[in-house]
């Protein structure tokens, strides 16, 4: 049988990062220290062309221009040129570390070419609804890369590629939504707003068949081009359902490659995350959101939340197979569209709870590891450790003490083959305390130790292989036995 080693992903950027072009170049040069770290994958940004150079990377232009044509004015993108980026995966391969693409196709940014299309309005906050008939519109949605010129392929974008927009050059009035004539939104979507096919530029048409094709085959040349593992799925829930269903299983069959895939569905209704996953045959695990705003309100709520039901109605509790789990990201820090992050002090009890148990697939978010100076930001304290402690020890039955509504815990009863493995975890969201738990008679007698630091003194585990683990107040603490305690220690 294969060895199940924990897997841990980090999200490798955010949101403000200076736009210098080194970050590829940043990237290979990290790839030995998260290696070490215990980093089994990353998800880097968007490596095209957007809009603009400074440009996050979810404001696509030109997919096929991975920073090698001189387009939007520059050739390169905000992380760098596309030989640096192919260095990076390399890199990365050679540390063992699989890397994840972030796929942006709902829609495209920046055309080339303004067009006279025929369009129709809608109200925003229900596109089903018809709010003007068909009159003519001066739509930015013809795309036809000059700086590229037809390199990797000919093919170019128009309004017929395209759903709708949401500006008019003519009016140049803020606030509509344009359907173009003859076409509707894509029924298969998310049902906020009525229809939320539409969430910004122009918005590709999966109902063309043309779009689609074009879409695999590029799809197919970026897997080749760029070697990488899997793939991050931008804003599924605006994309017609059917489409990476189908998508993915073309290009899996096509490749005979695994090709994990995670989807990015902003949403904290459960139902809805099911009915996605369900829809698309499980082709692909989505990040837990529901996850994520439970973490939040606990973080805001204090010792009034009731820490025995974080994990209610959560994906990680319903399918935890197909939940990435994630405390924050680029969307929901600081200023961002969704800024929902959880607050300083519950980060390392949020931390604690993905990376140190069975269910899920944790995803560490850039700036939680490194701290954010610009934006004020401190770096999450003993994620490093966590990050570790996960990868070597966090192995074994587990076994849950969720009887308090402040203090919780939990034990791993480690792996006879992996030496120092095995742990106690209690964490508090209001006054500190102690939490019997039982660890196992192979545990008798051995002195444990809090890798947090937060305890002290050790705790010996009794003979019937019961012990009484401590944490402070609003804090998480770690349990291990010396050894490992030990070798944490003189590693860090
Ligand atoms: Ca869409």
């Amino acid at each position: 049988m294969k060895d199940q080693k924990n897997r841990t992903m980090m999200q490798y950027f955010e949101w403000y990062l200076t736009n210098d072009g080194l970050w590829w170049k940043r990237c290979a040069a990290k790839a030995p220290n998260l290696s070490a770290l215990g980093i089994t994958d990353v998800w880097l940004p968007p490596a095209y062309k957007g809009a603009s150079q400074n440009d996050v990377g979810y404001g696509v232009y030109d997919t096929y221009d991975l920073g090698e044509f001189d387009q939007k004015g520059t050739v390169r993108t905000k992380y760098g040129t596309m030989k640096e980026y192919l260095r990076a995966i390399e890199a990365f391969h050679a540390n063992d570390i699989k890397v994840y693409a972030d796929i942006v196709l709902n829609h495209r940014t920046g055309a080339d070419e303004c067009e006279d299309v025929l369009a129709y309005t809608v109200a925003g906050d229900n596109r089903n609804e018809v709010t003007g008939g068909d009159r003519q519109i001066r739509a930015w949605s013809r795309f036809t890369f000059p700086g590229r010129g037809g390199r990797y392929s000919k093919f170019q974008w128009d309004h017929t590629c395209f759903t709708g927009t949401d500006w008019d050059e003519n009016t140049r009035e803020q606030g509509k939504l344009y359907c173009f004539s003859g076409k509707k939104w894509s029924q298969l979507t998310d049902t906020e707003n009525g229809n939320f096919d539409y969430l910004m530029g122009c918005d590709v048409d999966m109902d063309n068949p043309e779009v689609v094709e074009e879409i695999y085959k590029w799809l197919s040349w970026y897997i080749e081009k760029t070697q990488i593992d899997g793939l991050r799925l931008d804003a599924v829930k605006h994309i017609k359902f059917t489409f990476y269903r189908d998508l993915l299983k073309r290009v899996r069959k096509e490749t005979g490659l695994a090709l994990p895939a995670v989807g990015e569905y902003w949403s904290d209704d459960l139902g809805r995350l099911c009915y996605y996953l369900d829809t698309v045959e499980n082709v692909m695990s989505v990040f837990d959101v529901t996850l994520h705003y439970k973490f939040h309100n606990a973080s805001i709520t204090g010792r009034g939340f009731d820490m025995r039901t974080i994990f209610d109605g959560c994906l990680v509790s319903r399918l935890p197979e197909y939940a990435v789990t994630f405390v924050d990201n680029h969307d929901t820090q600081y200023g961002q569209s969704l800024q929902s992050f959880i607050e300083d002090w519950f980060k390392p009890i949020s931390y604690a709870l993905i990376l140190l148990r069975k269910a899920g697939t944790p995803c560490i978010f850039y700036s939680d590891y490194y701290g954010n100076p610009g934006r004020d930001r401190p770096m999450v304290p003993n994620l490093g450790k966590l990050i570790k402690i996960r990868a070597k020890y966090a192995y074994g039955e587990q076994v849950d003490y969720f009887d308090h509504p402040n203090l919780i815990g939990w034990v791993r009863r480690g792996e006879k083959k992996r030496s120092g493995s095995g742990l106690a975890v209690v964490l508090s969201n209001g006054e500190g305390g102690g939490k019997r738990m039982e660890m196992g008679t192979a545990f008798a007698g051995q002195q444990f130790y809090d890798a947090m630091g937060e305890c002290t003194d050790p705790i010996t585990i009794e003979e019937d292989g019961w012990g009484t683990f401590y944490c402070n107040g609003g804090s998480v603490s770690v349990w291990m036995p010396q050894k490992a305690f030990e070798d944490m220690t003189v590693n860090d």
